[in-house]
């Protein structure tokens, strides 16, 4: 049999499969005053609600389901190994094919922190993927950007993070998970599959 390679779904974490928390009006992360964040105790971690179902139904429609999320706060001393490791036992146990962390700081310049596609190419040596008819879905212009480096197509999720002046334009805007996979099965999935 011919060897076919594999639609894939990348997706963000924070903001996509994920609640972000509002720290107020006096916040600084890695001297950027920032309002939303990822969480940074395990208690304040939260799934939205039927993220796994969504994942399910991408898997059923013949998409591999890809996590590839920035933990930047682990470099900056906000969010501990401890934290992040019980949110991402959390994490695994979602249908999820792969999962990939990028945890380096802006200033460390490793190949895999979003915008760069680091984490895309380490998944693709494993799975084979073909990018043109996958997917990244993010919250944010650098999850976008990642997208279009790759030539899959992108969607944004509106989340309190998303910039309001991106201009790396999305294919689309949603406003949660479970529309960006309607999407995705209703018009990018033969009928019958
Ligand atoms: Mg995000
Ligand atoms: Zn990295």
């Amino acid at each position: 049999m011919e060897k076919v390679d594999k639609r894939a779904v990348f997706l963000d974490r924070d903001g996509v499969l994920n609640h972000l928390i509002d720290r107020g009006d006096s916040c600084f992360v890695s001297g950027r005053k920032v309002r939303f964040t990822a969480p940074w105790k395990y208690e304040e971690f939260r799934l939205f609600d039927r993220v796994s179902k969504s994942l399910q139904k991408l898997r059923e429609a013949g998409f591999i389901c890809i996590l590839a999320t920035n933990q930047p706060d682990l470099a900056y001393g906000l969010l501990f190994s401890e934290d992040h490791e019980r949110i991402m036992t959390d994490v695994r146990s979602l249908p999820l094919d792969d999962i990939f962390v990028c945890p380096h700081g802006r200033d460390e310049g490793c190949e895999c922190k979003k915008p760069k596609p680091g984490m895309l190419l380490l998944a693709t040596e494993k799975w084979n993927i073909d990018f043109s008819s996958s997917f990244v879905i993010g919250d944010t212009n650098s999850d976008v950007k990642t997208g279009k480096l790759m030539n899959c197509r992108t969607i944004l999720i509106n989340s309190p993070a998303t910039e309001k002046d991106a201009n790396d334009k999305p294919d689309f805007v949603v406003a949660n998970l479970k529309e960006a996979v309607n999407l995705i099965v209703n018009r990018f999935v033969p009928k019958g599959l």
